[in-house]
Formats: structure tokens, sequence, C-alpha cells
């Protein structure tokens, strides 16, 4: 089987993102043993995609497309397929559930244009997608096979690797399964994960891969084998080495978070949490919210984005504002314990920093950051130096406050 694969994003044309999902997918079919070509990279352009699918069919029996299944109107592959070859756009049931699942399970609701995601050209069917909100795509059309997969990669790999290449075994792809694991890593960086790992990274069954997203690396292990059984029994030597080099920062397998495990912790011994952000503005209240059944063990969180607002809700001294700063270890502490105090809880969590890309000094840079938590009056400050925008500091600082927390339920077992 010969396969041409198409990568749609005008980001990346642009040179904001790297097609890694071109070196996912290059590895995997390799792996597969199927015989990919060629590889294109088109812009979110309806007829230059229709026009890449065109001549991809020409030459190779399996088209694969990654990305644009989103709901906007820059989302374009399941309308430039159904013009390549003649077809209509039906709804399909499939597709439709995994919409509506994917937001009934995160509690939020849908818009009109989600549902345009549930659109297949005729005689496709819909590649369920636990990931996201869009279903994969899947057709056998006059002796060749298409597929669309969405372009956010921690949705295109699982898709390639759990979805396509199962359906590519008669054509030639090995009769294998194919079993992965994650590891999920925090409070070390990309470089250390890779530099701790390096001698296990060129291994070809199981392999490892390691993939970094803000704040948080994972390892994906994964195994070849005639059963899956067989498949996670390869694994598990690789994943025991991995533990015993990296283990205190492994938080979590697979799709696990750090504030579902630390949630997890705090409702099993029974203990609760409040939040005081600065820089964060309720996102750390917002992440520790989204675990159905925080209720438990979350009681409040203040957002206090001023002095004033510091003093006034958490009690930090001004004086302490005064001598110190907002951005400062004491104001960080004195957070944590003040909203302990106010909201009558076991744990209290302080935030404060600079998120920029204004506030900056040559003493206190942009994503300086300090986080407290004090644990039953036992009060700790961790001090961060983040890079990035704005959000990605924010996002950053709470992934440290959640690792923080994590931490200290650990220490204290
Ligand atoms: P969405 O529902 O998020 O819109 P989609 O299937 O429409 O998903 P795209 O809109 O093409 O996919 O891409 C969404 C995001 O996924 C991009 O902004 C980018 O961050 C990432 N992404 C897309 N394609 C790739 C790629 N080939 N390699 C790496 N990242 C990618
Ligand atoms: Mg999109």
């Amino acid at each position: 089987m010969q396969a041409e694969a198409i990568f749609t994003g005008t980001e990346m044309l642009l040179g904001q993102i790297i097609n890694t999902n071109a070196a996912f997918l290059g590895r995997e079919l390799a792996a597969a043993g199927i015989n990919l070509y060629r590889q294109v990279v088109v812009g979110d352009n309806l007829e230059r995609i229709r026009e890449a699918i065109a001549a991809a069919r020409q030459r190779a029996d399996l088209i694969i497309v990654s990305g644009g299944l989103g709901p906007t109107e820059d989302d374009l592959s399941r309308e430039a397929l159904a013009a390549a070859l003649d077809l209509s756009l039906v709804e399909d049931p499939a597709a439709r559930e995994n919409i509506t699942r994917y937001f009934t399970a995160r509690r939020r609701s849908m818009t009109a244009n989600n549902f345009k995601q549930a659109l297949l050209p005729a005689g496709a069917r819909a590649l369920d997608n636990p990931y996201g909100t869009a279903a994969g795509v899947y057709l056998e059309h006059e002796g060749k096979v298409y597929a669309l997969l969405p372009g956010p990669p921690w949705e295109f790999e699982p898709m390639v690797t759990d979805r396509l290449l199962p359906l590519l075994k008669p054509y030639g792809a090995r009769r294998e399964v194919i079993f992965s694991r994650v590891l999920k890593i925090s409070g070390l960086g990309e470089s250390a994960v890779e530099e701790a790992v390096k001698d296990l990274l060129h291994g070809d069954n199981p392999t490892v891969a390691p993939l970094a997203k803000p704040g948080e690396v994972t390892l994906r292990l994964t195994a070849r084998a005639g059963n899956t059984e067989a498949a996670r029994q390869l694994i598990q030597p690789l994943e025991a080495a991995i533990r015993e080099r990296l283990g205190e920062y492994i938080f979590g397998i697979d799709d696990e978070t750090l504030e579902g495990v630390t949630g997890t912790m705090l409702a099993a011994r029974r203990l609760t949490l409040a939040v005081a952000e600065s820089c964060t503005g309720g996102l750390l209240a917002h992440r520790v919210t989204n675990i159905p059944g925080s209720s438990d063990y979350f009681l409040g969180g203040l957002v206090t984005y001023s002095n004033e607002a510091k003093v006034k809700f958490l009690g930090v001294e001004p004086e302490v504002l005064a001598a110190h700063g907002a951005v400062s270890s004491e104001v960080a502490a004195a957070m944590a314990s003040g909203v302990r105090r106010a909201v009558g809880t076991d744990i209290g969590i302080g935030i404060t920093g600079i998120a920029g890309p204004g506030g900056g000094s040559p003493e206190k840079p942009v994503g300086l950051v300090y986080l407290g938590i004090d644990f039953q009056g036992r009060v700790e400050v961790r001090r961060e130096l983040f890079l990035g925008q704005r959000e990605s500091i924010k996002w950053q600082s709470t992934q440290s406050a959640l690792d923080f927390l994590w931490r200290s339920l650990r220490g204290k077992k």
C-alpha cells in the first residue's frame, strides 16, 4: 500500500508551529509496513486542500489528511474531500454523538457550528475520537482509502495508532496490536527528561517518544505484538526502568491530570482546599473545579488582583506588601495562609507573579511567580521563572501550583 499525507494548517506555512504530526505519522506508517511516499503541507484553503487530495489520489492508495476538522470557517477538510471526490456531505449520527459526548463530559454547551463537525462525505464513517469533538473520517472510495484526522497532536497521535492503523490491516499493514501507555511527568523539563531516558529512546519495539506541553512532559511507550497482553508485557520492563529513574516526577498515566490526581488524593484523605490567586486570575480554581466531584474538597477561591484586595480579603499585612512588593515569597505565603484562614480549609494555596508583557523589572522580570502553600499550618514557598506569553505563564503557574500541591500531599502520606 502506498500512502500520501496532507497536513493542513496555515500556521505551519507561516512557521508558527512545527509539523510534529508529520514526524509521528512517518514513524507509525513505517513501523506498520506502509510506504509513505509524499508529505504535503497546505494552508487552510478549500481549493488547495481539494487539489492536494485530487493529486494524491492519482498516485497513492491511501490518502491521510491531518487537521481542518474543527468547527470554524477555516476547518475545511471534510468539504475538500467531498469536493475532490464529487460527493455530498451528509450528517453522520456517530460523528454527532462524538460532539455531544465531548461537551456533556465537560459540562459545556454547544454552538450550532459544532454540528458542522457531524457532516461527512457520503459513504464515509466516523472514527471515534475520545480526545476532542471532531470524529475522524474514514472513507473507502473507488479502491482508495481516505482518512481525515484531527490536527492537535494529542488527538492526531492516538487516532493514528488506535483508529486508523487497525483499519489498514487488510491492506497489508502488519497484523499486530499496538498498545501505548503514556507516563505523565511534572516538575522536570523536556530536556532533563530526555537526558534521563536518552539510552532508551532508540528502541524499535517498544518505543519511547517524549512530548512536551507547557508545564508537562509526557513519555509515550508503545509496543507492537500479536495481542494486547503481549504488547503490555513488552512495555512493562521499559516502564519499570523509567519509573526507577523518574518515579518521583511521574504523577499519572494516560489521560490523568494533575488536578484529577490531586483531587483524588484530597478526597481520599478528606482534606479541603482553598486558593488565592493574583496573576492566574482564577485559572487554578477553574482547573481544580474541572474535576467532577471537586465540591467534596474545594471550598472556595479568591482572585485578589490588587494590593487592597490582598489586604482586605486575605489579611496580608500592608507592611509586608510595602517591604517586599506584591510579587514576593512573603506575600505568596501570606496569601496561602490568609485564604486558608478566610475559607477555613486544611490547605491554602497562594499565587502571585508577573504574567507580562508589561510590569517586569530587572529584579522582578516577567515570568517571575511565587507560589505559597499552607498545609495545616506548615507554610512553604516556591519561586518560578517562566518563559512565554501571558497566557502560557498563567498556565504554567497553575501547573506549578498543582505540582506543589501534589508533592505536599505525597510528602504527608
Ligand atoms: P480543532 O478542532 O482544534 O480546530 P482541527 O482538526 O481542525 O482541530 P487544526 O485546526 O488544523 O485541527 O489544528 C488545530 C491545532 O492543532 C493547531 O493550531 C496546532 O496547534 C495543532 N496542529 C495542527 N496540525 C498540526 C501538525 N501537523 N503538527 C503539529 N501540530 C498541529
Ligand atoms: Mg481547526
